[in-house]
């Protein structure tokens, strides 16, 4: 990306600054002019004092003078203090609003992207947050670079240049030529650093990543008793990063000593040169100052030119990224798309394909349907596509070939908002918020009354076992068992009340007590309702009106629990596997001989 492009970019965003904008650029101007005041001053003093040095000079007359220099330096460098203060907090309002606004845009924009984005390698949580926080970072300080650094550089040793050739070609000359080998110098030194800095960049990720592995992991390392190789892993890494550091510093030492000498040699040239002038009666004597000032005006701005160089470079690549991050379309969701005040909420998947954006195909030519006040159940193996069909089914994914129609209309013609307001989705694991047992089923209905969260928790079993914790609905959520918090994930259902219900493995995680619990909530919560259910629960599975096997991405088999079963393949192999594991046959006697005590023999 080229700085013609980023300020292109920029420029929606920059564009309610502009006034402040404007004024710090006019700010820049008179510093660079109020910087150059010194080395006039001195030159003049230096050759009004040489002009006094021949005839006695009365104490009246060296106060006067004396006092009208400090007065004047004095004045020149409060006014200066004065404008830098406020170009800079011109600038840094700038630059704090901006990136605050970017970081508004980006969030407003990013939650709202379709969930084929997340799923993106590159948007994983964790490097999702580097990319804005880092794009933003190097954004608002380019925008810093340019108000406080670059800009009054530039225009200080500009004007400093064009008064050293305005007083003679030579001298200017011999300032001009410095410059080129300064820049040659800072970007010798900038390209040496970018290898090293990446590698610190990338040890130090790497070391900060192993040691949250590590401390995550503290139970199976001791477990192993892997604590030795555990540590020589960190040792390893700790050395790396140090030996980087230390050539990054030495590089730095070796570079800043050059450009000083380049600093040196030029200030010795101009020196000569001007004193030559001056022994060759074409200059004054306060030339030597007035130019080794200016020189000095040309040359502090170059000295940070490396700096300037590399955060710039940085800059530009990872805005980028972000541009390319908040630019992206593609993934927005359709506005103005189909809403409707009579959902009946029937779904037809027909001969879906779909592809994750990794490539991995998860459905192959899968066509069924979901009907209201019916029951459907999704079975299969782990990986078979049960999930991936389900969350085609919200409008997270759209299918890569074939259509999934509501009510006989093609989803992407909906709102998509509308279609998951009109959703209800209990998963294994619920994401459980950071906050209060309340906090987070009301999240299924922000302006719900706490009457209806009580009555919502009752009808998800909840409610007694709340009222039980010393703080009632106040108590932190996390700190809830698994089976309590799915009955959180399932009383917000209850508050949301769509009119369709999506429900993955609800109970895989669960003991057996807590399954039966749920699943009397659920099937209190089917009544009218369409309901899918996806679950290596027997009983729910059996329950179920109408049964889609899946296999490897495929439908493979349909019907009722009996017809499946009486058809054989891979439904009755499911169901037999799951009586095997249960052990039916001991525990059907057990149960059966315990509930008719007198068919016990004696
Ligand atoms: P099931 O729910 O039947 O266990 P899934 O629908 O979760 O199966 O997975 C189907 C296939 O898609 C699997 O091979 C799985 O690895 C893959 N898959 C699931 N989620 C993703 C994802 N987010 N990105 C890429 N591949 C995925």
């Amino acid at each position: 990306m080229s700085t013609f492009h980023l300020i292109r970019k920029l420029w929606p965003f920059i564009r309610k600054y502009q006034r402040s904008l404007a004024l710090a650029l006019v700010l820049t101007m008179i510093g660079a002019v109020l910087a150059q005041v010194t080395p006039l001053v001195m030159e003049y003093s230096v050759n009004t004092v040489q002009g006094l040095l021949d005839k006695p000079v009365d104490r009246r007359q060296i106060i006067r003078i004396v006092g009208t220099l400090v007065a004047v330096l004095l004045g020149k460098e409060i006014l200066s203090l004065g404008l830098t203060l406020w170009r800079s907090f011109l600038s840094d309002g700038i630059r704090f609003r901006l990136s605050g606004d970017l970081y508004n845009y980006t969030i407003g924009r990013i939650v709202s992207y379709h969930l084929t984005f997340f799923a993106l390698s590159q948007n994983q949580t964790g490097k999702l947050e580097k990319r804005i926080d880092k794009g933003i970072e190097s954004i608002t300080k380019t925008i810093k670079n340019m108000f406080v650094d670059i800009l009054p550089m530039l225009a200080n040793a500009g004007l400093a240049l064009a008064l050293m050739y305005r007083k003679n070609v030579w001298v200017g000359a011999v300032a001009t030529v410095l410059l080129p080998l300064y820049a040659y110098i800072s970007r010798a030194q900038t390209l040496r650093q970018k290898s090293i800095r990446r590698n610190i960049q990338h040890v130090r990720e790497e070391k900060t990543n192993a040691l949250f592995g590590l401390l995550e992991s503290i139970f199976v390392v001791k477990s192993f008793v892997r604590e030795g190789y555990e540590t020589n892993r960190q040792q390893v890494l700790n050395g790396s990063l140090v030996t980087n550091e230390i050539t990054h510093h030495r590089t730095n030492y070796l570079f800043d000593g050059l450009k000083g000498i380049a600093e040196q040699v030029g200030i010795m040239a101009v020196f000569t040169l001007t004193i030559y002038f001056v022994l060759n009666h074409q200059m004054t004597v306060g030339a030597i100052l007035l130019h080794i000032m200016l020189f000095n005006n040309v040359s502090a701005p170059v000295r940070h030119l490396h700096r300037i160089y590399d955060e710039y470079t940085e800059a530009l690549t990872y805005s980028e990224g972000f541009f390319e991050m908040i630019e992206t379309d593609g993934y927005l969701p359709k506005v103005g798309g189909v809403t409707s005040d009579s959902l009946h909420g029937d779904f037809t998947f027909e001969g879906v394909d779909f592809i994750y954006p990794n490539g991995k195909q998860a459905l192959t030519n899968a066509s069924f349907t979901v009907q209201r006040g019916r029951t459907t159940a999704l079975v299969g193996l782990s990986g078979a596509g049960k999930s991936s069909a389900m969350n085609l089914l919200a409008g997270f994914y759209e299918p890569t070939r074939g259509r999934v129609l509501l009510d006989g209309r093609d989803l992407r013609e909906y709102d998509a908002d509308w279609v998951r307001e009109n959703v209800g989705l209990v998963m294994q694991k619920n994401h459980i918020f950071a906050g209060t047992v309340e906090e987070n089923i009301r999240y299924g209905w922000l302006d719900a009354k706490p009457e209806d969260v009580i009555a919502a928790a009752k009808k998800a079993s909840l409610h007694e076992q709340i009222l039980q914790m010393p703080h009632g609905y106040e108590t932190q959520a996390r700190e809830l068992s698994g089976g309590q918090q799915q009955r959180i994930a399932i009383a917000r259902l209850f508050l949301k009340n769509p009119p369709i219900i999506f429900f993955d493995e609800p109970t895989a995680s669960l003991d057996a007590i807590t399954t039966e619990q749920i699943k009397e909530s659920i099937d209190a919560v089917k009544h009218n309702r369409t309901v899918l259910i996806i679950s290596h629960n027997i009983s729910q599975i059996m329950d179920a009106d109408s049964i889609y096997v899946m296999s490897e991405g495929a439908i493979v088999a349909h019907g009722t629990h009996e017809s499946l079963y009486l058809g054989g393949g891979l439904y009755r192999d499911i169901i037999d596997s799951n009586a095997r594991t249960l052990n039916i046959g001991r525990l059907a006697a057990t149960v059966l001989s315990s509930s008719r005590p007198e068919a016990v023999p004696a």
